[in-house]
């Protein structure tokens, strides 16, 4: 090791724990503590292990150029500034980089007035045997801002995310096992009952309260919301995207899932292959509708509904005429479908993560039974895909623009059809019936696809 690394008065470092490359800092012998220029300071974490997420334009010259870090915290300490204020700041524990030393330094986070260098150098962050030279200017060398460009896209910088997850049921097993493995990932994830937020909004901000409080920001947010509160659930979406959280499924993908007939006419323009489906308006054509998809037996779904409980097979025509004036007496949006017999009340459960088809569950109804629905008693079991069912399972969830999707298929004489594309598909079955860990590739998803960047409006 060399004998002598000397500072000069300022200096150029990076923190790669922070996933920043480029920052100049002020090297001030006067103060006990080093510390980094932040703003939107915000712990969060259990109590035991804390951390703090915070937001850093490192060139005070460009203030586009933001970022979001987070780190654990290892104190709260009470600090007195050179204008003599006193504040309690956070403490954070990171490595830094200088010319070719690496150390690791405790920083407090303080949010001042613009400050033209971004980090001042304490005396407790001067290793022994370093020298200061106040007649020198960045002595071990000069970095540039240029090197954050492009940084997003190549690496996704690795720190604790903030993750919401949107959901009714945050004790049931999808929910148990995302945050799971999101806390083993080194992340906090915070179950948020959907039906409990409530929201403000104009034209600067955009608000969620929850409980008499405004939430912070997220990192991300998993959206698990119900089809019973699809349309508030959306809504409380798309204001944690407006105070720039990345969501795993982005709203208007949830919508067109939701909306069975939405989804079949965007699956039908990519060519993805369907049972017939037929759909009208008005009473008068009920007999035609029959007809169109090949008569009797057929299946009516109702549009708003799931798990099967929707789903009904009429055997005959006059049972099918009879079931479409039905649900019109009830004013209830329907579709009708052929029905494909040689599926044997099967159906095959496609997990697809991202662009990859992960996991696959074939569902196999109760006796006496047409739907496979787990919930309507059908029992799963693995399966190995053919080639075109993975192919048609990707491109399906990739049509509705879902990342993470359940894609529903039919294995029919002429090849796979696709059923429907669940937005929040359920974890239990698939994994206890695979032994994969979906809940982890879902979450090393959520990390690949946040960026550090903030703010990207
Ligand atoms: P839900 O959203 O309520 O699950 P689905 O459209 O997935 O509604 O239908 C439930 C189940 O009914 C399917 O899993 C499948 O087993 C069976 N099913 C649905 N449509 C058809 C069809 N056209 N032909 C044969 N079986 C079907
Ligand atoms: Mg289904």
């Amino acid at each position: 090791m060399s004998s002598s690394f000397t500072l000069g008065w300022e200096e150029w470092i990076s923190l790669p724990d922070l996933g920043l490359p480029a920052i100049k800092a002020k090297v001030d012998t006067g103060a006990k503590t080093s510390a980094l220029h932040a703003s939107v300071i915000e712990p969060f974490g259990p109590v035991d292990k804390p951390q703090v997420r915070f937001l850093i334009q490192p060139n005070p010259d460009d203030l586009s150029l933001e970022f979001t870090c987070s780190a654990p915290v290892v104190d709260r300490r009470q600090v007195t500034s050179s204008n003599g204020e006193a504040e309690m700041r956070y403490v954070i524990l990171t490595n830094l980089t200088c010319g070719d030393r690496t150390w690791p330094v405790e920083m407090t986070l303080t949010n001042r007035e613009n400050m033209q260098y971004r980090m001042l150098f304490g005396r407790t962050s001067i290793q022994d045997d370093m020298v200061v030279d106040p007649n020198q200017s960045f002595a071990q060398g000069e970095l540039s801002f240029d090197l954050y460009k492009g940084l997003p896209k190549r690496k996704p910088v690795k720190r604790p995310l903030r993750i919401a997850l949107l959901t009714k049921e945050p004790g049931n097993y999808s929910s148990r096992r995302l945050i799971e493995a999101g806390e083993a990932r080194g992340h906090v994830v915070e179950p948020i009952d959907t039906t409990r937020c409530y929201m403000k909004i104009d034209s600067g901000s955009s608000e969620i309260h929850y409980d008499g409080k405004c939430l912070p920001r997220y990192d991300a947010v998993i959206p698990r919301i119900g089809p019973t509160i699809t349309s508030y659930g959306l809504a409380v979406l798309r204001q944690f995207s407006n105070n720039g959280a990345y969501c795993l499924n982005q709203p208007n993908a949830i919508a067109a899932s939701r909306d069975k007939l939405l989804a079949h006419q965007l699956l039908s323009r990519e060519r993805i292959g369907m049972p017939v489906t037929a759909f009208a308006n008005s009473p008068k054509d009920t007999k035609d509708l029959v007809s169109l998809v090949g008569g009797a037996p057929v299946i009516l779904k109702l549009l708003q509904s799931s798990q099967g409980r929707g789903v009904v097979l009429a055997e005959t025509r006059k049972a099918a005429e009879s079931l479409v004036d039905a649900f019109r007496g009830l004013e209830a949006d329907f579709l009708v479908q052929e029905f494909v017999g040689e599926a044997a009340g099967r159906d095959t459960r496609c997990f697809v993560v991202g662009n990859k088809v992960v996991a696959a569950i074939q569902r196999i109804a109760a006796e006496g039974e047409f739907r496979s629905n787990l919930h309507r008693g059908g029992r799963a079991e693995a399966v190995r895909l053919t080639r075109q069912e993975r192919d048609i399972a990707r491109r399906a969830a990739q049509t509705i623009g879902l990342s993470v999707a359940g894609v529903d298929i039919l294995r029919t004489n002429t090849g796979p059809k696709v059923l429907e594309v669940n937005s929040s598909p359920g974890l239990e079955g698939i994994e206890s019936a695979t032994g994969k860990d979906i809940a982890s590739m879902i979450i090393e998803n959520l990390e690949a696809k946040v960026r550090p960047l903030s703010r990207e409006r």
